[in-house]
């Protein structure tokens, strides 16, 4: 197995766990980011964008590229991709930063969506709304997350404020998904096709933000497992996916229907870490090393993973239950901001809930 250095676009907790996972493995890891003091300054070199040179230092030192964020610049990929390798390819990415392009290649792959309609004036937001009915979730085509760049139109007397607050931009009409729960599947795919699938997981937002990720999500019938690992096969193989890539889904009467996808390693994943014979991570940078692929079953038949938000919190409490695994990224308390996380092994449901409940502080009142 030949050493190996990764760059990678960005510098914050995903390149950080990255870089943990793939330190054990003998690959270096190097950064390409202007942010001071990120998460990632610790387990590697990091290369300010604004230094001169600094494309032609990073590009030298790296076998490999690739990025946090499905907000990375398409263009300095393709650049980039011209002198190094970088995974995943242009195609996953692209796909996954234009809402309406992500959703038709959903929809030509089979894979359930939403109802919608593109909105680019006034006139065809009215039509979608008719066309659709209320409620519609009318969202920016591109750099919208975590729910920003979306709202939500109950009645034609929404229509006014939606365009007056999104109507600068390229819009996505969506048919409201009635919902039991969100869930996400999570996979990796390496360089000759082999594919490696996690178990669903169960995912708790609360303002935008996920919370709590349960695996496998409770009551999970095999069919519906099945179901999510055809839907990431059938996306992964037609975007010749490199690399982990994560299916946010909505679990409906009707079956599994597809929300967004994520051209990375993803917070409904970070269980992984402790809860799964081989991480999200480590998965990925095997993946976009051409290592083989690590199994994916879960060590202990249930895990879960709780955001630490805005506040760091009452660190030796985790540090005390025997269950739960502490996670923090090097980054200042700031409201809304994800700080770390915990992760929870446990041999059973109920024990799984125990544990989660003696974090309820974290849950409920974070900052
Ligand atoms: P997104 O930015 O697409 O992940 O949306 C943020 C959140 O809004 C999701 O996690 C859902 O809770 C909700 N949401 C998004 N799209 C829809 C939809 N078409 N129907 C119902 N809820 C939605």
């Amino acid at each position: 197995m030949a050493v190996k250095r990764v760059g990678v676009l960005g510098s914050g907790q995903l390149g950080r766990m990255m870089a943990l996972a793939g330190i054990p493995l003998d690959v270096e890891f190097v950064f390409f980011d202007e942010g001071e003091n990120t998460p990632s300054h610790c387990v590697g070199k990091v290369i300010n964008p604004k230094t001169p040179g600094a494309l032609q230092t990073f590009i030298k030192m790296v076998d490999v590229v690739t990025y946090e964020s499905e907000n990375t610049d398409a263009g300095l990929v393709e650049g980039i991709g011209k002198h190094v390798p970088v995974f995943p390819g242009p195609d996953s990415l692209r796909k996954s930063q234009h809402r309406l392009t992500e959703k038709d290649t959903f929809r030509s792959l089979g894979i359930a969506t939403a109802e919608y309609r593109r909105v680019s004036t006034r006139e065809e937001l009215e039509k979608a709304t008719q066309e659709l009915g209320f409620p519609i979730v009318l969202k920016t085509t591109t750099m919208g997350y975590d729910g920003k760049g979306q709202a939500v139109l109950r009645s034609a007397a929404d229509i006014d404020s939606a365009w007056q607050s999104l109507g600068h931009a390229e819009l996505i009409a969506e048919a409201f998904v009635t919902f039991s729960r969100e869930l996400s599947v999570i996979a990796a795919r390496d360089q000759h096709g082999h594919t490696v699938v996690y178990p669903l997981a169960e995912n708790q937002h609360h303002a935008g933000i996920l919370r709590v990720s349960r695996v496998p999500a409770p009551d999970c019938s095999t069919e519906k497992q099945a179901q999510a690992e055809q839907f990431i096969t059938t996306l992964l193989d037609h975007l010749n996916h490199i690399g982990v890539l994560t299916l946010e889904l909505f679990d409906t009467a009707s079956g599994l229907v597809a929300n967004e996808m994520a051209p990375r390693v993803h917070n409904s994943g970070h269980w992984s870490i402790e809860g799964a014979e081989t991480s999200q991570f480590e998965n990925h940078v095997r993946a976009i090393c051409g290592f083989p692929l690590g199994s994916t079953q879960n060590r202990h038949s249930h895990a879960a993973m709780i955001n630490i938000i805005g506040k760091n919190g009452d660190r030796n409490s985790v540090l005390n239950e025997p269950a739960a695994h502490l996670h923090m990224y090097g980054k200042s308390e700031r409201s809304n901001r994800k700080l770390g996380h915990i992760n929870i092994v446990a041999d059973s449901a109920a024990e799984m809930e125990s544990v989660i409940s003696k974090f309820n502080a974290f849950v409920n009142e974070c900052g």
